[in-house]
């Protein structure tokens, strides 16, 4: 079956004409990544030469998608809209709740307990709403997106940060917050600072032990973890043209670790085999007929410096295996440096435990790989030397390397198969004989490897590596094993070495007919009744936010006045509390616990000035709320940067914040305060941050006219009665201000119940 296929004819049908009206406009060659994001400006009509970097745009993506943890708040949103169905394709998959502790079928087992009623709510509104529901087991949400969405041309958005994965088929896929996908479902355009644009060439062909996922750790070195940051990565030339389709979406997937907005690579022969084997004929048949419009035009290909924002070229016929970490994707090592940059930088080379796949890297060609190594390691009596773990991308994955014999082969060197969910890629793993102090060493093929991320050791150094070195490490239990130079002893005590990987891009008996794990969902009215349980602690419907009283804000009691880094994850921690994020009234109990204090300089304790003590920002927080004044929150530069959550806005928004004045905001996060209703301002001058004392009440003015480009007075009030003022800006267009006035933007689509523009 081929997912959405009516949508899908009908956005090549108009490419043409879209394409030929933006050269038009334009008037110069066009990016790949122009012709995209120009096909998908919404509305249609409002095409113009947009400044890359500069100008922020509404856009009108093809499909949405979602991962269980994140979905939860974003359709508690979205079920408030009023809408009966969604506005585009959208789709929902359970894979981040499932704890990798035992192999697939227990874990499976034990996730569709402990997570049951967070499942039956997302399938059952799943069929309410007409969204795509895959069960836990099905698979990782990129993957499943890779195999059954993508399509060369499209533009999605997904609420994680990998969703760039499906660059590797043609796709513009960005990673964004519940909020962002609220708009996406409801037919809101969906507002983006239009990206710069990097151009990579690939250049030369891959060879021996060299993989994509070398590519991108090179890359992650090169451009380090914010150097992609408002851009988006297009990658082309014969060296792109000669990498498989799954090769490049673990490029595309990984370059979310330079911060890039997402990759992408132009259509090509591969892409066209990966959409045949996976039962896309008439979607390759479609880009085929357009191949003109999928990657960039001629001219910008040969004049590269003049039409990208930034130009990098690597040859792939040098590229050698890299390992990347610990701690940071961007601390880039080649192997053959490895030995001395361990020594220098002691870091433990005894390697405990590999793990490979992830929605990284679990392709049949990296699967095929790693069991080539463990192959060859067999014949010549080898063993591994560290626990070896596999987690496949999907169920289509993981049955046809148990068909294949691969996964045997890693049974044979005691490898242990977890279920097609996240696991220990973000620290779903209940790691055997856990110690939560030692120093030690892993290494896996996933894209991420902060410091806590896979098993919440802080001492656990944890180094990123492709599928095929991360096998050869395992079976030499040091970090500094080269299989390019070194040799190892086997079980009889000769020395020997390992051949170089080999591997198939696509299976050649095909990928055949797999229990995929979806649910189509019944389209159209109220099929279904959604039923959260009295008291769940996970899940709790939303309420809409009451509108503007048409009032100034007066007297509002100075809740935090945060000193220092402020992000969102200081705002709306994650760990613990990420089991509460469907449920607005717990979560909130986190709100600004990481906070620092400007007055005492420690976190989650602050003044109660309604009754002189201290107490924890939450709860103060609540006391105001229910004593009626609301409270105001201070902050200093860049306050909300990090990822895109919404939670961060909603807390404050829930209990009772009323504004956030701060020296400068990230711009996600100040938008998502608007979109809640909370006000977001910022200091004319900034030196007027040092007025704010800890038992102050502050009086925000001028709202009555309120408009863009307006300024609104602060006005102080001091326990000693005296009074200071100051004049504070805001970044308010029109429609946010409408935004404001109706409580929250949820409560102006709300309004439009159905129309669905
Ligand atoms: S496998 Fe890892 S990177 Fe991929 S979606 Fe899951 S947590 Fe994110």
């Amino acid at each position: 079956m081929i997912f959405d296929i009516e949508m899908i004819e009908s956005f090549y049908k108009k490419l043409d004409s879209r394409i030929l009206e933006i050269r038009k406009r334009l008037n110069h060659p066009l990016t790949l990544s122009e012709k995209i994001l120009f096909s998908h400006i919404y509305p249609e009509n409002k095409t113009k030469p947009y400044s890359r970097g500069v100008d922020y745009v509404d856009f009108m993506p093809d499909r949405v998608a979602m991962q269980d943890a994140t979905a939860q708040m974003a359709i508690l949103q979205f079920m408030m809209a009023g809408k009966e169905t969604t506005f585009v394709p959208a789709s929902v998959h359970c894979d981040h709740l499932t704890l990798a502790q035992s192999g697939a079928v227990a874990d499976l087992k034990s996730a569709g307990i402990t997570n049951k009623e967070v499942y039956e709510f997302l399938s059952s509104v799943c069929n309410k709403y007409g969204i795509g529901f895959w069960k836990p087991g099905a698979g990782i949400i990129h993957q499943i997106v890779l195999e059954n969405y993508a399509f060369p041309g499209g533009m999605m958005i997904g609420t994680d940060s990998h969703t760039p994965n499906a660059g590797g088929l043609g796709m513009i896929a960005i990673g964004v917050g519940g909020a962002d996908a609220v708009d996406v479902l409801a037919g809101m355009g969906w507002e983006l600072k239009f990206p710069k644009i990097i151009g990579i060439k690939l250049t030369g062909k891959l060879s021996g032990w060299s993989s994509a996922k070398d590519i991108i750790l090179k890359i992650s070195g090169l451009l380090t973890v914010k150097g992609g940051t408002g851009n988006i990565i297009e990658y082309f030339g014969e060296g792109a043209e000669s990498l498989s389709c799954t090769g490049k979406a673990t490029i595309c997937n990984m370059g979310a670790e330079t911060g890039a907005t997402c990759s992408i690579f132009g259509f090509d022969k591969a892409m066209t085999e990966y959409l045949i084997a996976t039962g896309r004929k008439d979607v390759a048949d479609l880009a085929l007929k357009n191949i003109d419009h999928l990657t960039a035009d001629k001219d910008v290909y040969a004049d590269p410096e003049r039409y990208y924002d930034k130009y990098l070229e690597i040859n792939l016929s040098e590229l050698e295996p890299y390992i990347n970490g610990p701690f940071t994707p961007d601390l880039a090592t080649p192997i053959s440096r490895m030995k001395e940059e361990a020594v220098k930088n002691n870091w433990p080379v005894d390697v405990e435990v590999g793990l490979i796949g992830s929605c990284t890297n679990s392709s049949y060609e990296d699967i095929s790989r790693a069991a080539s190594v463990v192959k060859n390691a067999l014949s010549q009596k080898l063993v591994a030397r560290t626990e070896f773990t596999i987690t496949p991308g999907s169920e289509q994955i993981r049955s046809i390397a148990e068909r294949d014999g691969f996964l045997d082969l890693f049974r044979k060197i005691g490898g242990e198969v977890f279920a097609n969910a996240c696991g220990p890629c973000i620290g779903q793993w209940a790691r055997k004989d856990a110690d939560n102090k030692k120093v030690n060493t892993i290494i896996h093929s996933f894209n991420r490897n902060f410091s806590k991320r896979a098993d919440g050791n802080p001492n656990t150094h944890t180094f990123v590596a492709s599928p095929e070195i991360v096998t050869a490490i395992v079976l030499s239990g040091k970090l500094t094993f080269n299989p390019i130079t070194d040799i190892l002893i086997n079980s009889e005590g000769k020395e020997v070495i390992l051949e170089e990987p080999t591997g198939l891009e696509l299976p050649p008996e095909g990928f055949g007919n797999v229990e995929s794990g979806y649910q189509k969902p019944v389209h159209g009215k109220n099929v279904e009744k959604i039923i959260i349980a009295t008291g769940s602690d996970r899940l709790q419907f939303l309420t809409p936010f009451k509108a503007w009283d048409g009032h100034d804000f007066l007297s509002l009691p100075l809740l935090i006045k945060a000193k220092g880094k402020c992000t969102t994850d200081h705002i709306s921690m994650a760990g613990f509390w990420l089991k509460y994020r469907g449920h607005l009234e717990n979560i909130s109990g986190n709100y600004m616990i990481g906070a620092v204090n400007y007055f005492n300089d420690q976190t989650n304790s602050i003044l109660n000035q309604l009754t002189g003590s201290y107490d924890t920002v939450p709860h103060i927080a609540r006391a105001y709320r229910d004593s009626g004044s609301g409270s105001a929150v201070v902050g200093e530069e860049n306050f909300g940067e990090g990822s895109s959550r919404e939670h961060a806005a909603m807390e404050p928004r829930f209990l009772g914040v009323k504004v956030v004045l701060v020296k400068s905001f990230a711009r996600i996060h100040e938008t998502n305060l608007k979109k809640q209703g909370v006000l977001p301002l910022t200091f004319l001058n900034k030196d007027d941050y040092n007025k704010i004392k800890e038992d102050d009440k502050i009086d925000i003015t001028g709202l009555a006219n309120f408009a863009p480009e307006s300024q609104l007075t602060v006005t102080l009030t001091h326990s000693d009665g005296t009074k200071e003022k100051f004049q504070s800006i805001h970044s308010y267009n029109e429609s946010q201000i409408e935004w404001f006035k109706a409580g929250s933007a949820l409560n102006i689509i709300r309004k439009s119940k159905n129309k669905n523009v």
